[in-house]
């Protein structure tokens, strides 16, 4: 494929996509790729923000939970994000943080199999997906076992009871089958568990029609809902009568205004729920998850698509030349990153940042940049290659400020 600047910047004109770039607060002089991590600002926040200060809260006070709707928030944005991802209607609801959704669901999980005791997970697995299993296996005692294997597939009998996978990989962007594992998991028997985190606001997803009994997904990456921004949590309809939460707060109770001394379990997928929801943080991802169901799926993945394999092909010459090695699969396999491994990785991401481009660095030697199609375009690309030549070729990299550790930021 040879191509120009020229030819890409075509491309972003006629890109159906163009638009929506315009619903994003991006700074001047900065080629952002770290969507992945922390989606950028839509500028319809701090309108919506300031109206939820002054008029609700401001002015209806406690009021506000029923008058302008907070009670149901959670479950309105969650209705949202359950059309984008292709679930069944009052299967998500927005709460707590992926963290605690995924520790919710897992326990869940294991108790709806009660004769099985191993859940089944990859070692490559976002650290706080592996820490929630090894922690909540602690707390469940002996006989419990977590197996994080390199090949879950292999892992699996009649022994498992909920199979964990997070669906597109945080550190080389590599994609599972969902349609595929979610079939090998019923297969034995076992509950699956899909984390969406890196999956959801990139690539098509449809859980209803793949049979997924559970699911989890941040709020502040692909769906651009603000800087810790509430998760969300599915629960398959067919699997919430059964369902039995570990953390049992007031608000997953059946009537949270009773005031009951006993707890019994809400109706439907309230019952995942724990407490009061934080409705300054559900605002923005509101915002964010509209603008998300505005954008054709089939658009936003195969501009996707053509930005990371744009990627990949203008990162060849400088495998070559500078020694990076390419983590992403060529094969559509992917989501909507490009990971380079590297052993200068650290200050060459820093010189780079320096030079306006902001991608990631994830130990020990991966370069991440995300390439969110909502507001990254062709010649984005082409620029943010051509600036890491530059990085490479003048040795900007090797100057010492760029090799000072920072505390990283997720
Ligand atoms: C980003 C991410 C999380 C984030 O979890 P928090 O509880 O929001 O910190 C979890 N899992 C995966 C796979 C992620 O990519």
């Amino acid at each position: 494929m040879v191509v120009s600047r020229a030819e890409l910047a075509a491309l972003d004109v006629a890109d159906v996509l163009a638009p929506f770039r315009e619903r994003f607060t991006l700074p001047e002089g900065v080629i952002y790729l770290d969507g992945n991590s922390l989606g950028p600002v839509p500028k319809a926040v701090p309108g919506r923000i300031a109206e939820v200060l002054s008029r609700q809260w401001g002015q209806s006070l406690i009021r506000s939970w029923t008058a302008h709707g907070w009670m149901g928030l959670p479950f309105q944005v969650g209705g949202k994000i359950g059309r984008l991802i292709g679930a069944e209607p009052d299967s998500v609801v927005v709460a707590d943080s992926t963290s605690v959704n995924l520790f919710k669901l897992l326990a869940g999980a294991l108790a709806l199999r009660p004769d099985r005791r191993v859940m089944v997970t990859e070692a490559g697995n976002f650290p706080t997906d592996l820490y929630i299993a090894q922690g909540l296996m602690e707390l469940l005692g002996p006989g419990y076992e977590r197996r994080a294997v390199d090949d879950p597939v292999a892992a699996l009998d009649s022994d498992v009871a909920v199979l964990t996978l997070t669906h597109v990989n945080y550190r080389t962007g590599a994609m599972h089958d969902m349609t595929k594992l979610t079939a090998a998991a019923h297969a034995v028997g076992a509950l699956v568990l899909w984390d969406l985190s890196h999956s959801v606001g990139a690539v098509p997803l449809q859980l209803a029609a793949d049979d997924v009994d559970l699911a989890v997904g941040c709020g502040y990456k692909y769906l651009n809902g603000g800087p810790g921004a509430p998760a969300f949590l599915m629960i398959a309809p067919r699997l919430q009568a059964a369902f039995r939460s570990p953390m049992t707060g007031w608000l997953g109770h059946a009537a949270p205004f009773e005031f009951a001394a006993a707890y019994r379990p809400a109706a439907g997928i309230a019952r995942a729920v724990v407490g009061t929801p934080p409705i300054l943080s559900l605002v923005p991802l509101d915002v964010g998850v509209d603008i998300m169901n505005e954008a054709p799926g089939a658009a936003v993945r195969e501009k996707s698509l053509r930005l990371t394999e744009l990627f990949m092909t203008l990162m060849e010459p400088l495998c070559n030349a500078h020694g990076f090695r390419m983590l992403t699969p060529r094969s559509s396999e992917r989501g909507s990153q490009v990971s380079v491994a590297h052993p200068n990785g650290y200050p060459i991401m820093q010189a780079l940042i320096s030079r306006g481009v902001i991608g990631d660095f994830r130990a020990p030697d991966v370069m991440r940049f995300g390439v969110a199609p909502l507001y990254v375009r062709f010649a984005d690309v082409w620029d943010a290659v051509a600036v890491l030549d530059d990085v490479m070729r003048s040795g900007l990299w090797r100057e010492p400020r760029f090799h000072v550790p920072r505390p990283p930021v997720t």
